[in-house]
């Protein structure tokens, strides 16, 4: 199967209207690039930085990033690379930023919310990604969004970065700024977001678990632990609608979009990007491309 499925490595997939169906790479680390690459990822969907923040005994460099994410970035180019901005929170240990004691880390204090907290650690990743966006087609989404102002507040620090950088005379592009769509919040407040976001990114693995109120990590509960559960197939329909109706691009990330029993309900919603490991690319891009038939 797998040699059969080698034949849609170099395809471009569409929609039955034209449309182009990004099938775009999940990476934690540069060293993935190649096997996406051969798998024929149209760029990477969801890049997680936390490897980076994690691998060493201090926080990494704003240089050391901007080097990472340049070298992503020329790698994929034209293709964009989505890169997400640290989520972590206090479930995982980082030498270099020291965490609350918490009942419920996956309610706490991560993601977006611990980075807005922290401009010391956020503005040098918002100031690398400028930096990198140099070198090919950047774009940045924010994890665990729940409210606008998480958004505006990002974007005001990426200005900031801006202005200091001009004033430092160092070398930046720009890039668009998307959130991931993984609480129960955003979903509902989609058409405030899509006002204000350049993209949407589904996030199916946490939006499961928060829409189901079940812990991601928890067997007893594997079974809520689907997309497929109608709660969570209409938050995604909804998160699509509100993206359509702004005219930006829906995405996904979670492990779902490389599902094949569900990318058609996915196309059929309006979503023209999925991500995945590249284990799953050629399938997915098979998935697509019989569809159109
Ligand atoms: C998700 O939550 O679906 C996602 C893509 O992010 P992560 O699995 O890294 O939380
Ligand atoms: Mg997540």
């Amino acid at each position: 199967e797998r040699e059969a499925l080698k034949a849609f490595r170099d395809s471009t997939p569409r929609r039955a209207d034209g449309t182009i169906i990004e099938i775009a790479a999940n990476l934690g680390s540069l060293e993935e690039i190649e096997a996406a690459l051969d798998a024929g990822a149209m760029g990477v969907g969801l890049f997680r930085t936390e490897l980076l923040f994690m691998r060493h005994m201090h926080l990494p460099s704003e240089d050391m990033q901007a080097e990472t994410y340049s070298a992503l970035a020329k790698a994929f180019a034209p293709y964009p690379v989505i890169v997400r901005t640290l989520d972590i929170g206090g479930d995982k240990p980082i030498s270099g930023i020291e965490f609350p004691e918490e009942e419920n880390p996956f309610l706490g204090w991560r993601g977006i919310r611990m980075c807005l907290d922290r401009p010391d650690i956020f503005k040098p990743q918002l100031r690398a990604l400028l930096r990198a966006a140099v070198h090919g087609n950047v774009k940045v989404m924010l994890p665990m969004v729940a409210d606008i102002e998480e958004i505006r507040r990002t974007r005001a620090l990426v200005e900031t970065c801006k202005t200091e950088l001009a004033a430092e005379n160092i070398a930046f592009g720009d890039f668009q700024l998307g959130v991931m769509i993984e609480t129960p919040a955003a979903v509902l407040v989609a058409p405030m977001l899509a006002k204000e976001s350049a993209f949407f990114s589904i996030g199916t693995n946490d939006l499961t678990q928060y829409i189901m109120a079940a812990d991601r990590l928890n067997p007893t509960v594997a079974r809520l632990n689907d997309v497929s559960n109608a709660a969570v197939m209409m938050a995604i329909e909804m998160t699509a609608r509100a993206g359509r109706e702004a005219g930006i691009m829906v995405g996904m990330c979670g492990e779902a979009a490389g599902r094949p029993d569900l990318i058609p309900e996915f196309i059929r919603m309006g979503l023209t990007e999925l991500s995945m490991s590249p284990a799953s690319i050629q399938r997915a891009k098979k998935c697509v491309m019989d569809l159109g038939k």
